[in-house]
């Protein structure tokens, strides 16, 4: 008999700390749509996480940018998908006693070295916050992101290079837990696109919507793109640089010819204005036609695809808070 395929559960989420940028679509919600595309049986969990947008930012900042980032995803592309019944959209508040209550659970299973260990937290940390400042969610973030993907089931998870450590550790939880109770959760595999990193603009380290003085937003003006990429860091003459290359890889997704400009460019001559004159007409192009289609998604309609997100995660997350409550002999006495 063959061997029963199982069914992919793809999850992921975006933090309502900002408009979109160019770094969030490419290494994020591209890849997703073609996941989408590729899996067309697979059923489709996309949260906005407000809960961890609290990390390090104010609630009423979250709260104003949750709706926003729904807006963002059906505008490029999700829309298409939704009347399938096999995507649902929810902002992570929603299910956010469920998944709560998991990452709780999941917290018994770990240690303070687990989280000392992980990546993003050592380098936040030197970077913004010393331990004294930091709020404790910083050192909660993967426990709590362990706890919306395995809530879910997910086989897969697709998200930016950034997050890779902290899927990784998704597993490292599940695992833990698994080897305890026995196979409760599934393990997800990380879906990202190899060395899509796009960095800042200006300065070191990668796009981000915390840091925008560096992003290319997905709701700035045609004006501002193109201000923005023509003032982008690149590289001298006959050199590379981490920046001309991120800058590569965006022209590479836009479908602009840079092998030429390369070439040029390695030997020495001045073409980085025209290599960046035709980047700056493909992203103008490319904010201006989301942004028409983003004006035609009511307000209405967006409330009513979280509804049934939201309904939809519900229950799915409810079916394995029980089978978790279950293996640890935890019901609740009601
Ligand atoms: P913040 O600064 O608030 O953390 P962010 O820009 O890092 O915002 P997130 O909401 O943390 O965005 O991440 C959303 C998704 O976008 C994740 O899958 C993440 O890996 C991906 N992503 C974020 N920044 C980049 C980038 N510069 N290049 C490629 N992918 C990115
Ligand atoms: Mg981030």
């Amino acid at each position: 008999m063959p061997k029963e395929v199982k069914k992919q559960i793809i999850v992921t989420g975006i933090r309502p700390t900002g408009d979109l940028h160019i770094g969030n679509y490419l290494g994020a919600v591209k890849p997703l749509l073609q996941t989408i595309e590729k899996y067309p049986d697979a059923e489709i969990y996309i949260f906005v996480a407000d809960l961890h947008g609290l990390t390090d930012n104010e609630a009423a900042t979250v709260a104003k940018f949750r709706f926003e980032v729904v807006k963002d995803y059906l505008a490029l592309g999700l829309d298409k998908y939704i009347n399938t019944g096999r995507v649902h959209l929810f902002i992570q508040s929603q299910i956010g006693e469920l998944v709560s209550y998991l990452s709780l659970f999941l917290s018994r299973y770990t240690t303070f070295n687990d989280l000392m260990r992980v990546p993003t937290l050592k380098e936040k940390l030197r970077a913004n916050q010393t331990e004294g400042q930091a709020n404790a969610l910083l050192g909660y973030y993967p426990i709590l992101m362990a706890s919306d993907i395995l809530i879910h089931n997910a086989t897969i998870g697709p998200i930016g290079q950034d997050q890779l450590p902290h899927l990784e550790k998704t597993r490292e939880f599940g695992a833990k837990f698994n080897a305890e109770f026995g196979e409760v959760f599934t393990l997800p595999q990380a879906h990202s696109v190899e060395n899509l990193r796009i960095l800042s603009l200006k300065g070191v380290g990668k796009m981000s919507k915390s840091h925008p003085e560096g992003a290319l937003f997905l709701s700035d003006s045609e004006k501002l793109v193109k201000q923005k990429v023509s003032r982008a860091e690149t590289a001298t003459e006959g050199t590379i640089s981490p920046n001309l290359e991120s800058l590569l890889t965006i022209a590479k997704e836009f479908n602009v010819n840079t092998a030429e400009f390369l070439t040029d460019h390695m030997a020495g001559k001045q073409v980085a204005g025209l290599f960046k004159k035709e980047l700056c007409e493909r992203l103008a192009d490319f904010v201006v036609n989301f942004q028409k289609k983003r004006a035609t998604i009511a307000d209405a309609e967006v409330m009513k695809i979280i509804i049934d997100g939201g309904r939809a995660a519900r229950i799915n997350a409810t079916k394995t808070l029980d089978i978790v409550k279950n293996v640890m002999k935890f019901n609740y006495i009601k």
